[in-house]
C-alpha cells in the first residue's frame, strides 16, 4: 500500500498533475482534463462567464437604443434635418455606436443606427437622415 502511494505520488509529480479548480482555486484529483472540483463549481465558472457576455450585449444593445432614440428624437423634415455635434453630444449620443455604414457611389459615408443615420457635415454640422 505505501509502495503504491509512493508510486502514485512519483506519478503524478512527474505528470506535474497537481491542478486546482477554475472557480475555487482548490486541488483538484482525478482525470487529467478535469477543470473543475465538483459540478457546482463547473456551473458556478460558466454561469460566470455567460452572465459576462450577456451584460455585454446588453449594454451595447442599450447604447445602439439610446443613440437610435436620440436620433429619433429630431423632426425629419422630408426623411432629413440638420443638426450641430454639440446638440447631438448634449442629448448623449455617442458616436462610437452604430449599426451600419453606407457609402454612395460619390464616396461620402453616412453612419447608420437601423435605418435612422447621420452624415458629418463641415462646421460640426450634422445632416440626420431616414433610409427609405
Ligand atoms: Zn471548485
Amino acid at each position: 500500500m505505501a509502495a503504491n502511494r509512493r508510486l502514485n505520488s512519483t506519478i503524478k509529480n512527474s505528470l506535474n498533475l497537481e491542478r486546482t479548480c477554475l472557480e475555487c482555486n482548490t486541488e483538484i484529483r482525478g482525470r487529467v482534463d478535469k477543470k473543475f472540483c465538483s459540478d457546482y463549481c463547473r456551473n458556478a465558472y460558466n454561469n460566470k462567464l455567460n452572465k459576462d457576455s450577456k451584460n455585454l450585449v446588453r449594454n451595447i444593445n442599450n447604447r445602439l437604443r439610446k443613440n437610435y432614440r436620440i436620433l429619433d428624437s429630431f423632426h425629419l423634415k422630408e426623411g432629413k434635418t440638420r443638426t450641430t455635434k454639440t446638440r447631438l453630444l448634449d442629448k448623449g449620443f455617442d458616436f462610437e455606436f452604430i449599426t451600419s455604414l453606407y457609402t454612395t457611389k460619390k464616396g461620402t459615408t453616412y453612419f447608420f443606427l437601423y435605418d435612422l443615420g447621420y452624415l458629418p457635415l463641415d462646421n460640426d454640422y450634422y445632416m440626420i437622415v431616414k433610409r427609405e
